[in-house]
């Protein structure tokens, strides 16, 4: 038997036209293609016609497939010898379990390849235009989950210190606890700041407004998740200008 692999695909932010050429090609070559429920569903039509696809989503609160059960689902396959495309939202590596999958195949002896994708912490400022390491306002970028808020595993007052961009994932749920903290922190008041919801796709919403204002702007507009959130000088050089509290909807 031809021995299986698996590919940790990363499917880019939303927009497919932001996938790479590799993840493209190995979606056609793949036997069985496993997506997790951020993944833009028009990947399919790259997928070969006879190729299995198995739905894998695990959001917060909605219907889930255990990681566990992913990893087994990965190694049935390829042990079986097949071609697995385990397709995630983004890059695999960045926030998105990459790594454990790829421990649970090693560990396992099954060859793995990791191809990289477009990080919506990236991609999704840029579809607002904000430049994130514009050289006059930042000297650094720091991608920092908003989910594990309040447990003490991110230093919040020492990200306010950088002085750079603060680009925020999964940072809706926790917005006001994570605004107060970096206000706290000596982060002015009036410091820009932007939500962007469903960034690259049709269905794009944004807010620009100030850091104090960003958590009542949010609700205001009803900006959930999916959603990056950016803190920093450069959000005022977004080019869809910010005017205070204004929404963008995406233009189709
Ligand atoms: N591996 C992914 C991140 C997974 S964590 C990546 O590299 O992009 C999931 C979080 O990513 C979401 O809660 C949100 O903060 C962010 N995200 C992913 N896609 C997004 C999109 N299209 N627009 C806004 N935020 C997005």
């Amino acid at each position: 038997m031809k021995p299986g692999k698996v590919y940790l695909i990363g499917a880019g932010p939303g927009d497919v036209e932001l996938m790479t050429l590799k993840a493209v090609r190995l979606l056609g070559e793949a036997d069985v293609v496993l997506l997790d429920d951020l993944v833009n569903r028009e990947v399919l039509r790259f997928v070969a016609p006879d190729a299995q696809i198995i739905e894998v989503g695990k959001r917060g609160g909605c219907k889930s497939t255990a990681q566990l059960s992913i990893h087994a689902l990965m190694l049935e396959h390829a042990q079986a010898g097949s071609i697995v495309a385990r397709l995630k939202g983004g890059d695999p590596f960045v926030f998105g379990r990459g790594s454990e999958e790829m421990q649970c195949l090693v560990a396992a002896g099954v060859a793995v390849e990791v191809v990289s994708g477009v990080t919506a912490g990236v991609a999704v400022p840029a579809a607002l235009g904000i430049p994130l390491s514009h050289r006059d306002c930042a000297r650094s970028i720091t991608f920092v989950t908003g989910h594990a808020c309040n447990d003490g595993t991110v230093n919040w007052r020492g990200l306010a210190g950088t002085g750079g961009t603060l680009v925020i994932y999964m940072g809706i749920a926790n917005l006001a606890q994570i605004v107060a903290q970096l206000l706290a922190a000596d982060l002015p008041p009036a410091l820009p700041a932007a939500a962007i919801q469903h960034g690259t796709l049709p269905q794009q919403r944004s807010v620009v407004t100030t850091l104090a204002e960003l958590p009542a702007a949010v609700q205001a507009h009803g900006i959930g998740s999916p959603a990056i959130v950016i803190v920093g000088e450069v959000v005022g050089m977004a080019i869809t200008q910010s005017i205070k509290h204004e929404i963008f909807e995406a233009q189709s």
